[in-house]
């Protein structure tokens, strides 16, 4: 059996270590044209501690990789503990495709015809399976900033819903030696980099930002049951099936919440490399993994559809409850209602 994995991202990379720890070696496709001064695709490089065991099962050490802890984190004005912290991402995915057969090239329809089983693990792009039965997505800007003090505070790491007059937030997560990813996702009739600017001006006293390096990107927030089908199958010119699987962001596995998709991918790669041959019983154990994704994807519906009218149902609120539990953000369960009531603020937005 022979298997081609398009995508060298978090999803592909790890499951093409997994595989080979299995005596399979897949060919690994990838063009890594991404247009970021990392050379990968945008991202906050935010991610939970309990990243560790992912990293540990392929050989990695997450110390590594730790930029800086978010202990502490500031939500709208409220400071919540926190297990997060920033990784050097450009670093994890240099070691996760170091020692596995690499393509530099995208996957062509002409590669592609060789293999048995073809992977799609290309994020956003999608670009092997048929497309998401309800797609949507978060359009983002995202800058790399060097961040001076002009009285010796400490810039927090932080989440900010209500510095967004449309449906999403901004936020700062440090990356040590005081430079800063801060960016804004948002739907909607948000302009993205006009918001950043009045960030940097609202702050303007006490910091100075010098900005290093600037991306756009999208995030898939569909939620994996909006993104099915996760296979299809083809038969090829000599009869024989081709399975196309999917992985990762490329079939929704973020947290339409908050944009999170690294730990996800990697959980969703593991489970795609414990049921390759088997797609019906890998998406049963995605999508009931990742039930929660689908009621987060249908407060966000509610919300561009309803939410400006009659703002956030008590369903919502104890969604966004249990988003910060599950991310182990210590939010109480009064502050994670009264935040949310701030989606409809979002959605109104006093001004564009
Ligand atoms: C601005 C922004 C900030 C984010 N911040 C965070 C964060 O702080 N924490 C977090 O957990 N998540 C964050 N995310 C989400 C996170 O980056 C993704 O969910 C995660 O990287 C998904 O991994 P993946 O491997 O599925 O896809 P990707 O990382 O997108 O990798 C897909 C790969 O496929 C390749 N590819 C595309 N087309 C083809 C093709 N035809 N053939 C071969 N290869 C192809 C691409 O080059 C890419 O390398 C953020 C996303 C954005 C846009």
């Amino acid at each position: 059996m022979n298997i081609a994995i398009a995508g060298a991202g978090i999803a592909g990379g790890y499951l093409a270590r997994l595989l080979e720890q299995r005596g399979i070696s897949p060919d690994v496709y990838d063009a890594m044209d991404h247009d970021t001064c990392c050379r990968c695709r945008s991202c906050g490089w935010g991610a939970p501690m309990g990243i560790e065991p992912y990293l540990a099962s392929i050989g990695l050490e997450l110390d590594d990789y730790l930029l800086e802890p978010m202990n502490t984190m500031n939500f709208d004005g409220l400071v919540a503990k926190t297990p997060l912290c920033t990784l050097d991402k450009p670093a994890i995915l240099r070691d996760l495709t170091g020692g596995i057969r690499l393509n530099r090239k995208n996957l062509g329809p002409d590669d592609a015809a060789g293999y048995d089983i073809l992977v799609d693990a290309t994020g956003i792009a999608r670009a092997l399976l048929p497309p998401c039965r309800s797609d949507l997505t978060l359009p983002t800007i995202q800058h790399r900033v060097a961040v001076e003090s002009c009285n010796g505070e400490d810039l927090p790491a932080g989440v900010y819903g209500n510095q967004i007059p449309g449906l999403g937030y901004l936020w700062v997560f440090p990356l040590g030696k005081n430079q800063y990813h801060i960016g804004v996702g948002g739907i909607g009739n948000v302009r993205h980099t006009t918001l950043m600017d009045r960030f940097y001006q609202g702050l303007a006293g006490r910091f100075s930002f010098t900005t290093l390096c600037s991306c756009h990107g999208v995030i898939r927030v569909a939620s994996p049951y909006y993104s099915t089908p996760f296979y299809s199958r083809k038969t090829r010119e000599d009869g024989t099936q081709q399975l196309v699987i999917g992985v990762g962001e490329s079939i929704g596995t973020v947290s339409p919440f908050t944009g999170e998709g690294i730990v996800y991918s990697l959980e969703c790669a593991r489970m795609v490399a414990d049921s390759l041959q088997d797609p019906e019983s890998y998406t049963r154990s995605v999508l009931a993994r990742f039930a929660w994704m689908k009621k987060e994807r249908e407060t966000l519906d509610y919300v561009l559809s309803h939410g400006q009218k009659n703002g956030p149902r008590l369903r919502d609120r104890w969604r966004f409850f249990r988003n910060a539990q599950r991310s182990g953000i210590g939010l109480p369960m009064r502050e994670a209602f009264r935040r949310m009531g701030g989606l409809s603020r979002w959605v109104e937005g006093p001004d564009r």
